[in-house]
């Protein structure tokens, strides 16, 4: 029996395996306070890595790339430290159908398991919920 864990792009390991930083161009991901919070005594400021959208606050695009991902690496510099949404990437919720989907961005979606997908929906479910109402 292999002990190794399993490739999968939850865990970045498949994402790493094959330089993909697909979800890292144009990011649109929205930022908790508790992400700000965590972001910034890492010394960053706010107004460097996010921006206002509406009433939500997103991650910082520079020249169509995500602030913090280190292009020359293809690496995210905060990876430890990194959004809720990028943990749960690219399991996102479809407000329209109202369910948990694998973002289409993601090339390597399908290596996420059904599995996977049901057992992270709620805490991606809870994570929408916390944005919306602009908590924490
Ligand atoms: S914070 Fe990291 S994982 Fe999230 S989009 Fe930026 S570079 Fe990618």
């Amino acid at each position: 029996m292999s002990l190794q864990p399993s490739l999968t792009p939850l865990n970045g390991s498949i994402c790493l395996e094959k330089g993909c930083f697909e979800c890292c161009k144009e990011t649109e991901m929205m930022l908790t306070g508790k992400d700000i919070e965590r972001l910034e005594k890492l010394g960053f400021k706010r107004e460097e890595f996010c921006i206002k959208d509406g009433n939500f606050l997103k991650l910082r695009n520079i020249k169509g790339l995500c602030f913090f991902l280190d292009l020359e690496k293809g690496l995210c510099t905060v990876y430890e430290n990194r959004p809720e949404g990028c943990r749960l990437y690219p399991i996102v919720f479809d407000l329209l159908r109202r369910k948990c989907v694998l973002d289409k961005t993601c090339p390597y979606r399908d290596m996420v398991s059904e599995e996977e997908l049901l057992e992270n929906c709620e805490t991606v479910q809870l994570l929408v919920a916390r944005l919306i109402r602009g908590a924490p």
